[in-house]
């Protein structure tokens, strides 16, 4: 599943792309992935000229001359842009027509992948994005008390509350383990146990993982690789999520399940 680094790759790579260029038309070959009245969503669209991308947690956002596409890549969502006509499958749900011969192909195979838009005002003041919690590698400034105060009014896990994307936007599974091992935190621990100081290392941990992830163009592992061919290679510096031992005591690695989600720490270092 894409997580920040991995959106913020595709976003890069797509930005060099498909900015400056006019949306001519937009076949929709699955209704279900536009997440507004069709006809509306060509409407607002096709003419537009895309003028930037941002991406705020794990959403893509198309800045149009006009207005904003909003796209989500959910489980495996990926991006292609290549020559007009030359590349469909079963797969291929969305396909963006450019004014210089080109198109931006949206391929899904799971189908969760979601896109909608918003007006300027209403692009973070209405769902989705005005649910979307502090992005650590946007916001400069990140306020530790209120992610605390957010942080010890749950009771679950702390890894489940890591991952809802209210809190902190962008961990995933696989970020959320390598965070809490940086911080030396029990990912089972119940969320109002956690202290001042250890959201403040859970902060830390997550810009510094998440950085260097993107750095390196995200994570390969499983069924997930990036669009447009970029093969991320933060994979070989993962710690625990995916391992067998710990590097640094080198005490076997507990795997369990939290809340559904396959959860990889160490007992010894995470306390
Ligand atoms: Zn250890």
């Amino acid at each position: 599943m894409p997580e920040l680094p991995e959106v913020e790759t595709v976003r890069r790579v797509l930005d060099k792309d498909i900015v400056g260029l006019t949306i001519t038309d937009i076949k929709i070959k699955y209704d279900n992935i536009i997440d507004y009245d069709i006809q509306e969503f060509k409407k607002n669209i096709i003419g537009k000229r895309i003028v930037s991308t941002e991406r705020l947690g794990k959403f893509l956002i198309f800045n149009l001359n006009e207005g904003n596409l909003i796209s989500h890549l959910r489980m495996e969502g990926k991006y292609f842009y290549l020559p007009r006509d030359t590349f469909d499958n079963k797969h291929v749900h969305v396909i963006y027509y450019f004014d210089n011969g080109y198109s931006l192909i949206y391929q899904d195979v799971r189908k969760f992948g979601r896109m909608t838009y918003r007006s300027n005002s209403e692009l973070f003041t209405t769902k989705p994005l005005n649910e979307v919690g502090i992005d650590p590698i946007l916001n400069k400034k990140i306020d530790i008390e209120k992610i605390y105060d957010k942080i010890i009014s749950r009771s679950v896990a702390i890894k489940t509350t890591l991952l809802d994307q209210s809190i902190i936007a962008g961990l995933g599974n696989i970020y959320v383990d390598e965070v809490l091992f940086l911080s030396n935190i029990d990912p089972t621990r119940p969320s109002n146990s956690i202290k001042l100081d250890e959201v403040d290392r859970i902060v830390n941990s997550s810009i510094s993982i998440l950085s260097r992830a993107i750095e390196f163009k995200g994570t390969t592992i499983r069924s997930y690789t990036s669009s447009l061919g970029v093969e991320g290679q933060f994979q070989k510096f993962l710690n625990v999520h995916t391992k067998k031992e710990c590097p640094h005591c080198k005490n076997a690695l507990i795997r369990v399940k939290i809340n559904g989600r396959t959860t990889y720490y160490c007992k010894n270092c995470q306390r």
